[in-house]
């Protein structure tokens, strides 16, 4: 068992403005545990009349700088617990601060460059390496990937994703067993064998959730998510299975929503935007007060999910983020109160063994045949499931010859076969049982002669039980005797499967995988058919999605679609990507090539040594010379160009291999760039077709027509929370001279409440279908777009 206190790290986010400096200073000279100190700049300060404080300082267990790089934070944070889980503890490491403190960064990463990706794919990556490496057990990996979004749980993994909107599938629900262990119900795990598996689900996940997402939830803000690496472990042979989890948890973002900023209530006394939240404090702070019997785990769905990383059997570690920058003064100082709160909490984490029932009925029952086998050795006799009818024949002649026999010193010898005894008790009991009834039934008669037979009956009874007894005194005998040799026996089969194991390791061991000694764990191909990742299952899915969106476009939208993604911003990105990716798999190719060329070589020289001893033993026995012990120089030469290139070889698979894992992310990088373009062009396409049925002379507000009569009132409706987030869009690519209809606020933290956050809509509506409309509309937008070039807008 290990007991620790929760682990807290502070991560400060760049600020934009250089000015902001001089707000907080870190101590790192406090040897055990650094502290930031955050000042409250003077007109701030003025606010806190009753305290009259100007600084603020926090203990952290580190603090990380704002030029702290994602690969420090894995090295330093995540790299610990992801050990202990590999050593069969669960682990949690949760993300907490306001939006844009950079949380979803440090979890997950930025969506733009291989280098900013963060803990999760670091992980995936640092476990599945140590997987590889580690020969002695045998290790499983499932994902799952929830979301919370309003107390409500989605499984981001639902393979129903691709038919139905997340709303429209089974919520995630907690269940409780007896034992108060708590059971996610329809939330999918999904094996994951390799890094890319894993890294494809955490992207899917993502997509999904982004996919989902509208203006009017703002789920990325408003929810928690909680990707989980489930990993079990055993050795084989062995019925102990080790389970552990790791949490990896992106929570809400912690903002309050009333800022008194009068009377010292600037920090107290806030709301929250988050009621799940709210409950997670509440836990936190019943469980670092000492005394506390009550934990109000079960008040929310996300206190529950977390409940064994909270005071229970996990190690836990906090990640508060901050971005430290005068507005956000009061909600950093928030965010360090809540994390000094935290480290308060104890957890007590134990390995998580259980003895697998199968495996152990499968032992059992290969312990029975070897018993057997030894039986049939010792006996002579091959054991079958029952007797035969011969042998039971046998069985109650030899019985009946004892009964009858009158030596009292005579025994029943039937063997040390189990069945054997027990039919002869069996046949005893009958005997004895059909000679009650019949004394019973011709009792009158017999009244005379039993009392001169009755003594002698029950001293024969007697003697027989004492041999019965002794007989089986005898059988317990042999069968602990039997055991014992059993044991002998598989001790020393053990050894020598150790000795052999050992001896196979040896030789196997100077051939890690990739070398290029090991002819089976060679092939290049294989590798450069992994670097093909459009194979995979998620990824394809995450396409299909995409040009599926595609497909159903006119050509006019098609046409639209391209002019809006030439404008948008997160073009120059996945050019960017692209022309890196070109490069990395340029880079891969060559290596490839310089991979193979490296083996034909040191398969040359492996041969060229053959020849040369060949050549040797040849000169010897012609010349009848002794064929040197040592090789000689050209051999020496010929040796160290070999493990020369042995290292090279070694070498560029290794950076083959980490390509590989860039490409891939890569590539998912800018499918979900792509989907979040088509998700953003649906939205703009929604705003100006609205735009068109108003600035259009042929539609009045007094003979309203409904704006596409194909679609549905209910469709419309559903389309509007769409056209809102197009605002931005619309006025950050296109500007929008006519008034915005469907302006709402832009949802900032301050405002919504969490009751009046409502279900999520749905997400994503075809809009028209009909070419003749859409082609109107690119028409409007194409005259729109030139006419706003023409008079400088653009
Ligand atoms: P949150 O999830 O807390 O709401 P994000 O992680 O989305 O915040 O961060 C907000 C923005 O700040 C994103 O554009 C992100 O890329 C950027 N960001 C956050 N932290 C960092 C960092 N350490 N370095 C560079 N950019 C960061
Ligand atoms: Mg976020």
């Amino acid at each position: 068992m290990v007991k620790q206190t929760i682990q807290i790290f502070a991560r400060v986010k760049p600020t934009v403005r250089k000015q902001q400096q001089g707000i907080y200073s870190i101590d790192e000279d406090e040897k055990l545990t650094p502290s930031l100190e955050i000042i409250l700049p003077r007109d701030l300060a003025d606010g806190f009349v009753n305290n009259k404080r100007e600084s603020y300082r926090f203990k952290f267990q580190r603090i990380f700088d704002q030029d702290a790089k994602q690969e420090t934070i894995f090295e330093n944070i995540a790299k610990p617990v992801a050990e202990s889980v590999l050593a069969g503890y669960n682990g949690t490491i949760f993300a907490y601060g306001q939006t844009g403190s950079g949380k979803t960064f440090t979890i997950t990463g930025g969506a733009e460059r291989y280098s900013d990706r963060g803990i999760i794919p670091r992980t995936l990556s640092y476990i599945f390496e140590q997987l590889q490496k580690d020969s002695s057990k045998i290790y499983t990996t499932h994902i799952s990937y929830l979301e919370i979004y309003n107390e409500c749980g989605y499984d981001l993994l639902d393979p129903r994703h691709e038919a139905s909107s997340l709303e429209d599938l089974p919520k995630v629900t907690v269940l409780e067993d007896p034992d108060q262990n708590i059971h996610l119900k329809n939330l999918s795990l999904h094996q994951a064998a390799t890094e890319e598996e894993a890294l494809n689900l955490l992207f899917l996940g993502d997509t999904n959730r982004m996919i989902a997402e509208t203006p009017m939830n703002q789920a990325s803000t408003r929810s928690h998510c909680i990707f989980t690496i489930h990993l079990s472990s055993k050795e084989p042979g062995s019925a102990t299975v080790r389970h552990a989890k790791l949490h990896l948890v992106d929570l809400a973002g912690s903002e309050r929503v009333a800022k008194t900023g009068v009377g010292g209530q600037l920090l107290t006394e806030a709301k929250y935007i988050n009621l799940s939240l709210h409950y997670l404090e509440q836990v936190i702070i019943a469980l670092s007060e000492k005394h506390r019997s009550h934990i109000p785990y079960r008040n929310s769905m996300m206190t529950s999910v977390l409940r064994d990383s909270l005071g229970g059997n996990c190690m836990t570690t906090m990640i508060a983020t901050l971005s430290l920058e005068k507005r956000n003064i009061d909600e950093s100082i928030s965010t360090c109160r809540f994390a000094q709160r935290v480290a308060l909490i104890k957890n007590e984490a134990v390995l998580n063994e259980e003895i697998d029932p199968k495996l152990m009925i499968i032992r059992l029952q290969k312990e029975i045949q070897e018993l057997k086998d030894e039986l049939a050795i010792v006996t002579g006799e091959q054991r079958t499931e029952a007797l035969t009818e011969a042998e039971l024949l046998q069985l109650e002649k030899l019985i009946t010859s004892f009964l009858e026999d009158q030596d009292p010193e005579s025994k029943l010898e039937v063997g040390t076969d189990m069945r054997k005894i027990h039919h002869c008790f069996h046949y005893l009991k009958k005997l004895l049982n059909d000679k009650k009834i019949h004394r019973q039934s011709t009792a009158p008669s017999e009244n005379k002669d039993q009392n001169c037979q009755e003594p002698l009956k029950e001293e024969e009874y007697k003697k027989l039980r004492d041999i019965l007894q002794q007989r089986d005194n005898e059988i317990n005998i042999l069968v602990n005797m039997l055991k014992k040799e059993k044991k002998k026996a598989q001790d020393a089969l053990h050894l020598s499967s150790v000795d052999r194991s050992q001896l196979s390791h040896g030789q196997s061991s100077p051939f890690p995988p990739g070398n290029p000694d090991g002819p089976k764990t060679l092939p290049f191909s294989a590798s450069t058919q992994a670097l093909d990742s459009s194979t995979s299952p998620y990824r394809s899915s995450l396409l299909h999605r995409k040009t599926g969106m595609r497909e159903e476009m006119s050509l006019g939208r098609q046409e639209a679609f391209e002019i809006f993604k030439r404008d948008h911003a997160d073009s120059v990105t996945i050019e960017d990507n692209k022309q890196i990716l070109k490069q990395r798999f340029a880079e891969a190719k060559a290596l490839g090539e310089s991979i193979n060329e490296a083996r034909s070589k040191i398969g040359r020289l492996k041969e060229e040594i053959t020849q040369r001893h060949v050549q040797q033993v040849a000169l010897g026995i012609s010349e009848n010379i002794p064929v040197p012990s040592m090789p000689d120089q050209l051999e020496e030469k010929l040796r160290s160009q070999l493990e020369e290139e042995k290292r090279r070889y070694k070498t560029m698979f290794a950076r083959l291999k980490a390509l590989k894992v860039e490409i891939e992310h890569l590539q998912l990088l800018m499918d979900k760039a792509k989907v979040k373009l088509q998700k953003e062009f649906e939205a703009w396409w929604a705003k100006e077709a609205t735009s068109l049925q108003v600035n259009s002379p042929a539609v009045t507000p007094s003979n309203h027509v409904k704006p596409f009569p194909q679609m549905s009132e209910a469709q419309h409706e559903r389309s509007q929370p769409l056209s809102n987030k197009s605002d931005v869009y619309a006025r950050k690519i296109l500007p929008s001279p006519g008034p915005l209809l469907h302006s709402q606020e832009q949802s900032s933290p301050g405002a919504p409440m969490e009751n009046s956050i409502p279900e999520r809509p749905v997400s994503s509506v075809p809009l028209t279908g009909d070419s003749q409309t859409d082609s109107d509309i690119l028409a409007f937008i194409k005259a729109r777009h030139n006419i706003l070039q023409r008079t400088g807008f653009q």
